[in-house]
């Protein structure tokens, strides 16, 4: 069999690390030509030594430096370059098959559209980069001839429930039905939400993930996120995206037929699965993760979006809704806000409670201007992040 030739951007990370686990357990199926990072040296030069990729990127020239003199010493084979262009470098490489796009936020874009446009399989964590790309993202994977596979476990596990010819999925489906676990302060009092920490926010309940997923899990814009990739990925339309709050995180998601059958993934929640699944698609290999056991299963339970206070805890994630029906661009500039609060809760200038504040303001000040391609998109990014910043250095405290 010829092996898959694999580049992982975001390495370092917790998709990046649970990749390279899946990938040491099949020697014989994949062989790791990239890996790239922003400023973690000694983390990519320990998987330089196991892995001993073609090439290592880092983001910065300072990082990109004291990575090649670490490199050099342990007189490992790996050439070291530096983002952004060696981002996009990699993920076109004539000698990548398979990109795993596990950078986080709009900072992935380039590389994914890179990537799509170069024909690559392209295994989908970096949800932000869709998000931002729309149909420009989705325009480049079928000019370039990409496979698209979702690696969000709920995407994946929609991708899973769906039939495997996509030219049927139109007419069979009523309804997609994403999961929600609520995240860490499903049944706190919401007015109690002003005095949350980033360390509370980052303990999630079920996962174990990067700090920027875990404040949009807490907040539930993750979910807002969901619902928009999973608009895109799967061709629906926004009323067909459903969510419901499932705090045990064992349905990954569901696809609700015309005829009103569900059919759902399940498992453990375990990233690895869902990577796994990605890389082998359409095979199934060894994941690593342990299996359900349903003799000790506790109650499955379900929760409506709109019951119990959640649209007071969560106000984020109507804005999916309104923003897919907005303007095209106004998922970009959600986004983009986002990443500005997220940062900024993360940093101790505003309150949880004023992430929402600082998106609701720049959705209703930035004009989205109908971006057609990377530089108009990368433009409204630029716009977004500006108007939100300013909406923090008003709140910040
Ligand atoms: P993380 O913070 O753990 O890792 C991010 C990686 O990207 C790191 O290797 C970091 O060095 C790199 N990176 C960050 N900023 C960069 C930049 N500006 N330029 C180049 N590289 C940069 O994040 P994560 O939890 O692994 O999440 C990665 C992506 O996968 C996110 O989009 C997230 O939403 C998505 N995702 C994660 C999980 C999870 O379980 N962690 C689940 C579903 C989806
Ligand atoms: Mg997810």
């Amino acid at each position: 069999m010829k092996k898959q030739r694999l580049a992982v951007l975001g390495s370092t990370g917790s998709i990046g690390g649970n990749t390279l686990d899946v990938v040491a357990r099949h020697p014989d199926r994949f062989e790791v030509v990239a890996l790239t990072a922003a400023t973690q040296v000694d983390a990519m030069l320990a998987q330089c030594e196991q892995f001993r990729p073609r090439v290592a990127v880092m983001a910065s020239a300072p990082h990109a430096a004291e990575l090649a003199e670490k490199i050099k010493q342990k007189g490992l084979p790996t050439q070291v370059d530096q983002a952004p262009d060696a981002l996009e470098k990699v993920a076109s490489s004539g000698e990548v098959d398979t990109v795993m796009a596990a950078i986080v936020g709009a900072a992935g874009l380039a590389p994914c559209l890179a990537a799509a446009r170069a024909g690559k399989r392209l295994l989908l964590a970096n949800k932000e980069a869709l998000v931002v790309g729309g149909e420009v993202f989705l325009r480049a994977v079928r000019e370039g001839g990409a496979a698209l596979l979702p690696i969000d476990s709920e995407h994946s596990a929609i991708f899973q429930s769906l039939p495997d010819d996509p030219a049927t999925w139109g007419q069979r489906i009523d309804k997609i039905i994403l999961t929600a676990s609520g995240g860490p302060f499903r049944t706190r009092a919401p007015a109690s939400l002003c005095e949350v920490t980033p360390e509370q926010a980052c303990a999630h309940p079920n996962w174990v993930m990067g700090r920027k997923i875990s404040v949009d899990s807490a907040t539930m814009m993750n979910k807002a996120l969901e619902v928009i990739e999973a608009r895109y990925l799967f061709g629906v339309s926004p009323d067909q995206l459903d969510v419901v709050i499932h705090p045990q995180s064992v349905i990954h998601s569901m696809v609700q037929y015309r005829d009103t059958s569900v059919v759902a993934q399940l498992g453990t929640p375990d990233m690895r699965v869902p990577i796994a699944y990605g890389l082998s698609w359409p095979e199934r290999i060894e994941s690593g993760a342990g299996a359900l056991d349903f003799r000790n299963l506790q109650n499955l339970t379900f929760e409506p979006i709109d019951g119990d206070g959640h649209r007071e805890r969560y106000p984020g994630l109507a804005l999916a809704w309104e923003s897919l029906r907005g303007e095209s661009g106004s998922c970009a500039v959600l986004n983009a806000a986002n990443e500005v609060a997220v940062a900024a809760f993360l940093e101790r200038q505003i309150r949880f409670d004023q992430i929402h504040a600082v998106n609701r303001a720049t959705l209703d000040e930035v004009q989205p201007n109908a971006p057609d391609g990377l530089e108009a998109l990368l433009d409204l990014d630029a716009r977004a992040r500006a108007a939100a910043l300013a909406t923090v250095r008003l709140l910040a405290v």
